[in-house]
């Protein structure tokens, strides 16, 4: 056999991962002129796939079609997953391998860090500080707002005060939020709000406001934010920029002394041909998983013997995610349906709670008829002894709804290579141990105590018991490359810059030293835009 040809390519930036973060750095570098080279594993999926997705979705009853169903099984690192012992989820089905990344079906919320987040360890004792004052990263959530597009509220009475409006209006509240899901919280005295979606409520940026259609993992119309729809069309009209799709990272090489990354190896996934790219500054934005999965893959001589950045033993340290247990709801009278997403939400046990105990939460409920999975439920009321009504059983439905939560946690998990499970590569696939401690529980618990309250305020007839009991995970899996402002701390300077190593910056959640309650998208669009700016020699 001829051995594969190697493939050279030099550049200004090379990027790994062309989720939103590679794409909004991107396009924000591009801007310099400078040569941008983008690795992108997975493949680029065109309108006419997104259209054949959604005709599967329509098919079989909305959920069950997605980005990766047909991508080629090697350019997608499957089977990693997450452990608590007992239970263990697999991300396969979750996160997403394509030029676009997890946002190409993510769910658009927006919500930013309360001040309280970034500073855990001093106010309450635990978890770590951000080494970036709030106030500094303030103007830049706002600018990520803009950046994406974000429909939102200035009114909600329990977040850190905004310095500016949003770019569009809230989305009108849909008859379930307006009707069933404030008024019960209300008699709790808990205030609701809008919910802050990257999904228009007014044409913005070349897209067109939302049209109501609920089917928004696909979006047909554009309204919600995709990178493959907004920042990568706009980045491929710039001659500077080359996106590669199908080209996996397999390795970054450090120099002889340990000091600068000097080449990066990559192969394209259907030939096998290597690829190496030799650039003046490397960037890892491939997700809060393959992130420290590359550096631990790129353990070598002796200054990097344990992984790139980890002489403080920090890399893979601190994982953390969210929790997302949720309760069935038979609200007793029709819901009406999904809007597609939910409108409203309530932070209130984002900022009142006692930390020291419990950890904070976001909550939200929507009418479930198209969405969870509420059969089992929904058979066990209307089942009397041996006998189930299908007559019962239809008129429940449209009178099924959600109560979820978005809990945080203490981040006390650890992610390491698994020797025992290999790639299509022959690499060793990330391994996470979650590692819940009661501190963690308590959210799930404070649920299961809220739910039959919540439910007797809607006059419901039935509510559910919490499912997953305590361990389901949202996919936002960050921590494990804390910036810090010292090695022992952390993997990343609050720049960015991976400890040691002159040239290689890090950009997903796996850089937060610590997640509140709130999803981490607009904080990792912030983290892009901070890092353009820095990597141009902003301050
Ligand atoms: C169902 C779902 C709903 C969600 N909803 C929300 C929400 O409402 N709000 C919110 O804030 N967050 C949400 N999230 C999380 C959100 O999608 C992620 O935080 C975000 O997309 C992460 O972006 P990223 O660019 O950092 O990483 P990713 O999107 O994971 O992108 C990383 C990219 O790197 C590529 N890659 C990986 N390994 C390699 C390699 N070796 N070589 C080259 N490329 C590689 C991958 O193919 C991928 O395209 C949701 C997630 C899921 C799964
Ligand atoms: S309802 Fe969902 S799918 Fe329809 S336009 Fe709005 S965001 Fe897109």
């Amino acid at each position: 056999m001829i051995p594969a040809m190697s493939e050279e390519i030099t550049a200004d930036y090379f990027i790994a991962g062309c989720g939103i973060a590679g794409a909004v750095l991107a396009t924000k570098l591009a801007k310099s002129g400078k040569k941008i080279v983008i690795s992108e594993q997975g493949p680029r999926f065109s309108e006419t796939d997104r259209a054949g997705m959604l005709l599967r979705a329509r098919e079989t009853l909305n959920d069950y079609a997605d980005y990766n169903d047909d991508t080629d099984p090697k350019a997608v690192t499957a089977h990693t997953s997450a452990s608590n012992g007992e239970q263990t989820v697999d991300w396969t089905a979750l996160r997403l391998f394509g030029v676009g990344g997890t946002a190409l079906h993510f769910e658009g919320i927006m919500s930013r860090p309360f001040v309280p987040d970034v500073e855990v360890r001093t106010r309450f004792g635990y978890g770590r500080d951000w080494p970036i004052p709030y106030a500094e990263f303030d103007a830049t959530l706002l600018l990520a707002e803009h950046e994406v597009g974000v429909a939102g509220d200035f009114y909600n009475p329990y977040a850190t005060p905004r310095s500016g409006a949003y770019p569009m209006p809230a989305h009108e509240f849909s008859y379930y939020d307006r009707e069933i899901f404030a008024p019960a919280l209300e008699k709790l005295r808990i205030k609701t709000h809008s919910c802050p979606r990257a999904i228009n409520s007014r044409p913005y940026r070349d897209r067109p406001a939302c049209q109501g259609c609920r089917i928004c993992k696909f979006c047909p119309s554009g309204a919600r934010y995709s990178p493959d729809r907004d920042h990568v069309p706009k980045l491929e009209k710039r001659p500077n920029v080359k996106i590669m799709d199908g080209v996996s990272l397999r390795r970054l090489e450090a120099s002889p002394a340990g000091d600068r990354i000097v080449a990066a190896h990559a192969l394209r996934v259907d030939e096998g041909t290597p690829i190496v790219v030799r650039a003046e500054r490397y960037i890892l934005a491939m997700g809060g998983v393959e992130t420290p999965r590359m550096l631990l893959l790129s353990a070598q001589g002796s200054v990097h013997k344990d992984g790139l950045g980890n002489q403080g033993g920090q890399l893979g340290r601190g994982f953390s995610d969210h929790l997302n247990p949720y309760v069935t709801i038979d609200v007793g009278r029709p819901v009406g349906s999904r809007l597609g997403f939910e409108t409203m939400i309530s932070d209130y046990f984002r900022a009142r709670v006692d930390r020291r105990r419990q950890p904070t939460f976001m909550i939200f409920s929507s009418p479930a008829m198209d969405w969870f999975p509420i059969g089992n439920e929904a058979t066990t009321w209307a089942t009397t002894g041996e006998s189930l009504s299908l007559k019962d059983l239809r008129e429940s439905i449209p009178r099924m709804a959600t109560l979820s939560t978005m809990t945080e946690l203490e981040g006390q998990g650890v992610l390491e290579l698994d020797e025992n499970k290999l790639d299509d590569f022959g690499s060793p696939l990330a391994k996470v141990t979650l590692k819940l401690t009661e501190w963690d529980r308590q959210g799930p618990a404070k649920l299961a105590e809220l739910a039959p309250k919540i439910a007797e305020a809607m006059g419901a007839a039935h509510v559910s018991e919490i499912t997953p009991p305590e361990f389901g995970l949202g996919y936002h899996p960050s921590g494990t490359t804390a910036m810090a402002k010292s090695l022992h701390d952390g993997v990343c300077d609050p720049d960015l810059k991976v400890f040691g190593l002159d040239n290689l910056y890090l950009l997903s959640n796996s850089v937060f030293p610590h997640m509140g309650a709130s999803p981490p998208t607009l904080t990792i669009v912030a983290l892009a835009l901070r890092l353009a700016h820095r990597l141009e020699g902003g301050r």
